[in-house]
């Protein structure tokens, strides 16, 4: 019996070595891996979204929400990108993920974001009311937010703060030769003109120097319609641009009658890990949007 005991407690012990592992749950697959940066082996981490869905709306599935159960961290891009589906995911989570609480960290709440509307009127269906909240595509944005994870992380998980400090300082040196590298490769894109369906890109436009025309969207959310089609046809016609750049998950039809009208190319750029299959970590991301943008 008493053998049986103490089984059962080392048992019991095992177990709670196993759940010690901090785990991170992102809303995105771009935090997920910077997270995995600079968690390393200490940490699991996965993503609510993939790379082939859009981030602005997800149906929550029940195994989503047993991962927010056990998460001790979520990492999300804010700004609203999530609000159609976070506040009822948080709902499920433990008090620690929730707003407020070291386990809660959206990036948007400490970077600046781009594009914040003049007016903000919600009747106008807007779903970028806070601004642009697709951050992930400004490398300076990433730097920042790496440093923001292992300040959680640390908090989170005490014993291993020197571990996540080196992963920081090994990434932030990695980055910043990718980003030195980046500017140099990417040098002939500066100036160039392009038409997007949604306002994904516009960090990374930024970054580039690249202008945006105009977008498919009239409003970012807001399915366009046949005349405004028709007003994006004689931009393109009036100022020819490199091409029409798309994420995975935006629908074809717009950017087919436009081509198809026009002759404009259509550019599907990966947008997120997993958005093409060879694109599995942020520093291929960025390498292959910039390869596929120069050819
Ligand atoms: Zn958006």
């Amino acid at each position: 019996m008493k053998l049986i005991t103490v089984f059962g407690l080392l048992f019991v012990l095992t177990l709670n070595t196993a759940q010690a592992k901090p785990f991170v749950l992102a809303c995105e697959p771009e935090w997920q891996s910077l997270a995995q940066e600079i968690g390393g082996e200490l940490i699991q981490a996965d993503s609510a979204t993939h790379g082939q869905q859009n981030p602005h709306f997800i149906r929550v599935k029940p195994s989503l929400m047993s991962k927010i159960r056990r998460a001790d961290l979520i990492v999300c891009s804010g700004a609203d990108l999530e609000v159609g589906w976070l506040p009822l995911l948080l709902r499920n989570g433990n008090a620690g993920v929730q707003v407020g609480k070291p386990g809660h960290l959206l990036i948007s709440d400490y970077v600046t974001n781009i594009e914040i509307p003049e007016t903000l009127d919600r009747s106008l269906g807007d779903i970028h009311p806070q601004g642009n909240p697709h951050i992930h595509l400004d490398p300076q944005i990433i730097l920042e937010a790496a440093a923001l994870i292992e300040a959680r992380l640390s908090l989170i998980d005490p014993d291993n703060t020197s571990s996540y400090r080196n992963n920081l300082e090994s990434f932030s040196a990695r980055w910043n030769a990718a980003l030195a590298n980046w500017r140099i490769t990417a040098e002939p894109l500066k100036g160039k003109n392009v038409i997007t369906y949604h306002k994904s890109f516009s960090y990374l436009l930024k970054f580039l120097e690249m202008n945006t025309l105009t977008s498919l969207e009239e409003r970012p959310g807001i399915p366009p319609s046949a005349r405004h089609l028709a007003t994006v046809a004689s931009i393109i016609e009036q100022t020819p641009p490199l091409a029409v750049i798309t994420s995975p998950y935006d629908p074809e039809g717009p950017n087919k009658w436009v081509a198809e009208k026009t002759g404009v190319r259509v550019l599907g750029l990966p947008y997120t890990i997993g958005g093409s299959p060879e694109v599995n970590d942020l520093f291929a991301l960025y390498d292959r949007t910039i390869e596929i943008l120069l050819n």
